[in-house]
């Protein structure tokens, strides 16, 4: 057993409490959740009383940090001024309500440019951070390291670091690296770990890197698609996301599964990667 903070995907459909229970179900000591519906509807308001029981547990059981992820059709890279104003009211919103909830971290695509060329997407997302982050915020924004998939911004480390570098309030920002992202943007954590890492570091640096997404990829390194795969069911394969893990430049980190799961199966990830080994998970019996 090792010191290594995971936990899942949760649904936020009832609440908060009900996450940390769900955290405990599966044995998980973080988790993330989206702060809406992912396509981006309106956002409902949050119980304080839920908020001040999840703060509870989540102390009694040693829960935290843990990720509130923003809908991922929002587009703060685009061109249009509706699109943008859009995340930026979704942005304002969610971190206003983030405000009450202890040890969260706010994660976010960086979006598409939709054929208007890397330099104008990043421009654009930095324009919405810039019109977004107040001084007053002490909610950290990670942008996530994206597949390239069409137009998406975040799939070269560079266009992350630009963006952090047009920011007023960098110090407020940070980075989550998904694995089966980067993997399929190019960067083959299987075979050069280090290397990556190493790149990592010198483009955005690694005091940046802030939590991890872990997930196998169903397509090769390079393909620039971003499909999930369960750990060992996808071509990363299980040896190298347990490698990401114990790495010393990154064990540290909340690790979160995004894999195709339903809660038993997160349970038995979340003992597997814990245990480092990919049979430790049978027989859980949730
Ligand atoms: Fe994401
Ligand atoms: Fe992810
Ligand atoms: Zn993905």
């Amino acid at each position: 057993m090792t010191g290594i903070r995971i936990g899942c995907h949760l649904s936020c459909a009832k609440g908060f409490a009900h996450m940390a229970e769900d955290a405990r179900k599966t044995g998980a000591d973080t988790f993330q959740f989206f702060t809406r519906n992912p396509r981006g509807g309106k956002s409902r308001d949050w119980d304080r009383e839920d908020i001040a029981r999840y703060g509870r547990l989540a102390a009694a059981q040693g829960i935290g940090p843990v990720i509130a992820h923003a809908p991922y059709t929002l587009n703060p890279s685009s061109g249009d001024e509706r699109t943008r104003d859009f995340a930026c009211r979704v942005f304002s919103e969610d971190l206003e309500k983030l405000s009450q909830v202890p040890g969260v971290l706010y994660n976010f695509h960086p979006g598409s440019h939709t054929g208007r060329g890397i330099r104008a997407g990043t421009e654009g997302t930095a324009r919405v951070l810039n019109e977004t982050l107040t001084r007053e915020n002490r909610v950290p924004v990670l942008l996530e390291t994206m597949a390239g998939k069409g137009s998406e911004i975040g799939g070269d480390f560079r266009e992350l670091a630009e963006i952090l570098s047009l920011v007023q309030f960098e110090e407020q920002l940070g980075v989550c690296l998904d694995t089966c992202h980067v993997w399929d943007a190019g960067y083959n954590i299987r075979e050069d770990l280090d290397d990556v890492l190493e790149t990592f570091d010198r483009q955005i640096g690694l005091k940046r890197l802030c939590a991890v997404h872990l997930n196998d990829s169903k397509n090769a390194c390079g393909s620039r698609k971003d499909r999930h795969a369960k750990l060992g069911e996808g071509l990363i394969g299980f040896d190298a996301l347990l490698r990401v893990t114990r790495h010393p430049a990154l064990s540290h980190l909340p690790f979160v599964l995004e894999t195709p799961n339903e809660l038993e199966g997160y349970a038995r990830e979340i003992r597997c990667i814990r245990e480092g080994r990919p049979d430790a998970g049978s027989d859980l019996g949730l």
